[in-house]
Order: structure tokens, then sequence, then C-alpha cells
């Protein structure tokens, strides 16, 4: 379990986390999602101990780590600027890691094998690509075996079959009781692999929510409807939490509703022997709706520059 009360961080006069509240429950993938630059990494670092809150507090299990940075068999991390030597081997890199903790050789035998590098544990990680340097991060962070699990954008710079690795194992994780929190700027990506989704714009707190209920709600589904007889459809279709868009002028024929589902409106169309030339449940886009939650925060930080200075 991951808490966060009140989580705010200022640099200078620029605040860039501001009052963050949520709680990343065990068991499932959760989604830390927002604009680049909506403070993401920042809450991150704040969470594992390596950057200290300017206010507000957070636990790991029950532990803050406001001062001190968490350990590897409590919580796995990946961030996004990776402290490897280059020269050392995969290998090297986790067996040094695990030297620190106490942790046997066959873990990080095991690791390599979870993260795919096994055949490459001996090659040193200056010849990495983005894609094998994200794996070898995720078998660092796995390696104390850790309850909790912080990754920013683990899917960065991996192909789609490495996208499609990344998903199985975080679902896998939670699966088997863990806490994932996992960072992305891609609600595409996030429908796919998260549970439950937090989402973040200029360092505010946008919506807490599970993934069914933001695709529920946030873009609202609805279903387009043509027929010859829109006037006559839209008045029998007509009642409490329904909404119909049409017949419009241009559009004579065609109608848009929300709050009632194809087989409804099939039904009613044909109780009353109306013809119908189209019935489409259409899904809102969920990058759309996340760019509309999003909109405004993106809006301000594109005009930040001139009163707050370049963006790091
Ligand atoms: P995200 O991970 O969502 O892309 P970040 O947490 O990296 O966002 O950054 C949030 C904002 O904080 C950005 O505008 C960034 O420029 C700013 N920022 C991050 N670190 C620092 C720092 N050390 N000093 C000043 N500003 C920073």
């Amino acid at each position: 379990m991951i808490r966060a009360y009140e989580l705010t961080k200022r640099y200078g006069d620029t605040t860039v986390v501001q009052d963050l509240d949520f709680t990343v429950r065990p068991g499932t993938v959760t989604g830390f999602l927002g604009p680049n630059g909506a403070g993401k990494s920042t809450t991150m670092r704040m969470l594992l101990g390596l950057d200290a809150p300017t206010r507000g507090r957070s636990t790991i299990s029950g532990h803050a780590y406001a001062t001190h940075s968490a350990p590897l068999t409590e919580v796995g991390a990946l961030l996004e600027a990776r402290s490897v030597h280059p020269g050392r081997t995969a290998f090297h890199h986790l067996m040094s890691l695990a030297h620190t903790h106490g942790i046997p050789r066959s873990r990080v035998e095991h690791v390599l094998d979870l993260a795919g590098l096994t055949a490459v544990a001996g090659k040193r990680v200056k010849g990495f690509s983005l894609g094998m340097g994200q794996r070898l991060g995720i078998a660092a962070a796995l390696l104390g075996d850790p309850a909790v699990l912080i990754l920013d954008e683990p899917v960065n710079g991996l192909d789609p079959e490495g996208v499609l690795w990344m998903r199985n194992l975080l679902r896998s994780l939670a699966a088997q009781g863990r806490t994932v929190l996992v960072s992305s700027h891609l609600m595409s990506e996030m429908a796919l692999t998260a549970d439950h989704l937090v989402i973040i714009g200029r360092g505010r707190l946008l919506a807490d929510t599970t993934v069914a209920d933001f695709i529920a709600t946030a873009g609202g589904a609805s279903v387009r409807v043509r027929t010859p007889q829109a006037p006559a459809l839209h008045g029998l279709l007509q009642g409490p939490g329904i909404d119909i868009t049409g017949p419009t002028g241009t559009e004579p024929g065609e109608l848009e509703v929300r709050g009632a589902d194809a087989a409804h409106i099939g039904r009613i169309a044909a109780a009353h022997a109306i013809p119908l030339y189209e019935l489409t449940p259409r899904t809102a886009s969920l990058e759309q709706a996340f760019m509309d939650l999003t909109q405004e925060s993106v809006e301000y930080r594109i005009t930040a520059p001139e009163t707050t200075g370049a963006p790091a």
C-alpha cells in the first residue's frame, strides 16, 4: 500500500506537485497518468524518499521515506535517470546491488530470467539499447522481491513485444498481491494495463478512478442511429437519463443517443416498425477523454515558460 497525504513540492516559487492525496492498493496495477511535466516523476521521487516534499507526507507499507531511501526489499523502483555503471555487465550490476542487501546470486539469476536478459547477462551495459536498459531496470526493481513497485514510464523505449511483456509482467506482479504504481503519459497503454488510475495535471489530482469507470463516464458511450423516421424515434426514446442529439438540419436522419444501449434502441424501433439503416455503439476515445481532462494543464505548461523559464 502506498499513501500520499497533501504531498506538495515547490522549486523556488513554482509549485510542481500540489496537495496530492491518493492511495495505491495491493493486488492492482495503478496507472499514474499525466501529460509530460505534470509532476509524476517528482511525486515518485518523493514517495521513494529521494526528494523531500515541501509539505505533506507519504508512506509505503506504513513507513515514511521522506528523509531516507526505501530499501530494495521493500520497494522496487524504476526511475528515468538510472545510475548504471556503463562498463559493468548486466550480471555484475545486479550482483553489486544484491551484495548491499545480502541477496543471493540465485535471485540475481532469477530476475535476469524474469526480465528476459539471461542471454545478454554477460554483456556490458554500455552496449544496451534503451529497451534492454529498461529490462535491466525492471530486473533491479524486482531483485529484493519487494511488495511494492514504483515504475516511472517503464514501457519507454520498448518494442511492441517488450510492451506486451511489460504489460503481462505488471499484471502478474499485481496478481501476486503486490502494489504496483506505474507512470505513463499514454492513456491507451494504461487502459490495457491498469485497473485503477490516478490522473494528475499541473501537479494536481484530476481523477482517482477505476479504468472501467473512466471508460464508462469520461467520454460517455453513445449509439449512432440512422433512420428515415428520426423525429418519431427521437420522441419514442425520450426518458429520464437519456440524452439525444439530432436530428439536425444537416443530418436529418441521424441521432446520437446517450444513456440507452443499442439493444434497447433496436427493440423500440422494431416495436414501432421504424426501419434502422444504422445502429452503431460508439465508445468514447480514451485518448480524447484523457486529453479533455488534462487539456487545461497542458495549455498552462505551453504558456508557462514565459514566467517560469524553460522546462527542465
Ligand atoms: P513528469 O514526470 O510528469 O513528466 P516531472 O515531475 O518530471 O513531470 O516535472 C514536473 C515539473 O517540475 C516540470 O515542469 C519540471 O520542469 C519541474 N522540475 C522537475 N525537477 C525539477 C528541479 N529539480 N528543479 C526545478 N524544476 C523541476
